[in-house]
């Protein structure tokens, strides 16, 4: 095991089978080598800072059916909401006195929400905070409409691939392909975003294969981001009875995607944090180093229920957040926290 890690931390590569091994085998001593290895990667590449974003919720309406999101087009319990411009900027104001440099506006798939409804808000939020950085995460769209963001100042674009098994993703997601969703990552990336990829840790029909083809397929697309939490069965979905996802297991994982992806930006998820107290501190000292803080007005909050008893920290939090990290040795940095290997084309 020492061997594979060092490998891992040298070349910052591993075989599908050498991963395999590792998460089969690993135990708690070498958990504490890899965490090491983890950190001293991140060292090297941003240092012991924390990036938070705000993360704005403003639409729960999605034509999708994703087997394990709550807000999925069949669930008939959760009442829909979308947030108008005015209180999308209204929002995004609150986080910009606060100091905010990144706003994630994420949503449903809503086809509401057109290319030229988007392409408004986009450019009044550039033109309104010229500092910031203004990351999508809307699901799947053309490539022309990807473009189309880009160009009116989106700077970023999240969009998991959820589970890079084409026989698993398309079981999970009615009516969507894995392939157009590797598409849609490529064309974000072609066309100058930062783009960040991602999975759900623990889904039905998952093995350590499947995760190694996980770890496979990030390391391939080499994203700017990668988002991973563990899946959270939701009530009204029909994964309801499915075994809930592994913390212990999600943070082996932020671990060995530091060390493959030593300069990508990898968030502590809300998913992370829901299952664990401490999951920030326990994310950062395995790699991670950005957190999302939720902007949404508090009465649309409960709607956008992909699971239950969603842990999002409010913008307001930044001193719990900040206490949180210094106890593991990192500082909140309040800046855009670019991918350092990006600029604006
Ligand atoms: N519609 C956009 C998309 O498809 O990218 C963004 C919104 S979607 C609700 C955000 C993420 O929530 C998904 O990428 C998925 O990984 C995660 N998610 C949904 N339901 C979940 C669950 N039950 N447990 C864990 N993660 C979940």
């Amino acid at each position: 095991m020492k061997k594979v890690l060092e490998k891992l931390y040298e070349t910052n590569n591993l075989t599908k089978e050498e991963l395999i091994f590792v998460l089969e085998n690993i135990d708690e001593s070498a958990k504490a080598d890899l965490f090491q290895l983890a950190q001293a990667t991140l060292e090297k590449t941003y240092g012991r800072r924390l990036f938070v974003r705000g993360l704005l919720e403003f639409t729960n309406y999605c034509k999708n059916n994703c087997m394990y999101c709550g807000i999925r087009r069949d669930n008939k319990n959760v009442e829909r909401y979308r947030l108008g411009k005015d209180e999308i900027l209204l929002s995004l104001d609150k986080g910009y006195e606060l100091g905010y440099k990144t706003f994630v506006l994420q949503g449903g798939e809503d086809s509401f929400f057109t290319d030229d409804i988007l392409l408004d808000l986009i450019k009044e939020i550039k033109k309104r905070y010229k500092d910031v950085a203004l990351t999508l995460s809307i699901g799947e769209r053309s490539f022309e409409s990807y473009e189309k963001y880009y160009i009116a100042g989106a700077d970023r674009f999240l969009l998991r691939h959820e589970v890079a098994n084409p026989y698993i993703y398309n079981e999970l997601h009615p009516g969507l392909s894995f392939q157009n969703r590797v598409d849609c990552l490529y064309n974000l990336k072609k066309i100058g975003y930062q783009a960040g990829a991602g999975f759900i840790v623990g889904l039905p029909g998952e093995t350590n294969e499947v995760l190694a083809e996980n770890l496979l397929f990030l390391k391939q697309l080499e994203p700017a981001m990668v988002g991973i939490g563990p899946f959270i069965p939701h009530p009204d979905t029909p994964l309801k009875n499915e075994t809930i996802g592994s913390v212990d297991k999600t943070i082996v994982l932020l671990a060995l995607i530091r060390l493959l992806l030593p300069e990508v930006l990898l968030p502590a998820t809300t998913a992370l944090n829901t299952l664990c107290t401490n999951g920030l501190e326990r994310g950062l000292q395995a790699g991670a180093n950005v957190v999302m803080l939720n902007l949404s007005p508090i009465y649309v909050r409960e709607k956008y229920e992909i699971y239950k008893n969603k842990d999002s920290k409010d913008i307001h939090e930044l001193n719990t957040v900040e206490q949180k990290a210094s106890s593991v040795g990192f500082r909140v940095d309040m800046g855009r926290g670019d991918n350092i290997n990006f600029r604006r084309i």
